[in-house]
């Protein structure tokens, strides 16, 4: 069977930054499964898997803007010390989640300067082209239920 769209996709996958530095990986793990066509996963990534079967292994380059989407520098906002905790000292490069008008994000502090904190509230990816090294181990036809609830069901049924 082909990867279309109401399929089960079940793969193993390798993900590489430009520099070939792994950023994640399904090595060691169960490999992922998704339910195709649905934006379960990146539209690059969905769009180039497209046609593949079972046994067949690709090397997908994904440019940013279908992947996590071009940095925004309107994402970039300064904030004020007094915003945070006092009990916690900030550094460049500490993460937190920040309540935002598109629901909680992974922020990360970027600048600190006087009472000003500057911090980036992009995805972490954002603006990062991606390499994602592919096996299809597996495509079925999803069930009702799994097209009803646009994710996949372990066997096919919702546990819980
Ligand atoms: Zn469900």
């Amino acid at each position: 069977m082909e990867i279309a769209a109401n399929n089960v996709v079940t793969m193993h996958y390798t993900l590489r930054d430009p520099d070939g530095e792994v950023l994640d990986s399904s090595e060691g793990r169960e490999p992922l499964a998704y339910l195709h066509g649905h934006g379960n996963i990146i539209p690059g990534l969905e769009k180039q898997l497209e046609g593949k079967s079972a046994g067949e292994s690709l090397e997908a380059h994904v440019p940013s803007a279908e992947a996590y989407g071009e940095h925004n520098p309107q994402r970039v906002v300064q904030a004020s010390r007094s915003q945070f905790p006092q009990d916690v000292e900030l550094k460049p490069g500490m993460r937190f989640q920040a309540e935002t008008q598109q629901g909680p994000q992974v922020a990360v502090v970027t600048g600190i300067e006087g009472d000003t904190v500057t911090v980036d509230t992009n995805h972490p990816l954002a603006g990062v082209d991606l390499k994602f090294a592919v096996d299809v181990v597996d495509v079925r036809e999803a069930t009702p239920q799994e097209l009803e609830h646009g994710h996949v069901h372990e066997g096919g049924e919702e546990q819980e």
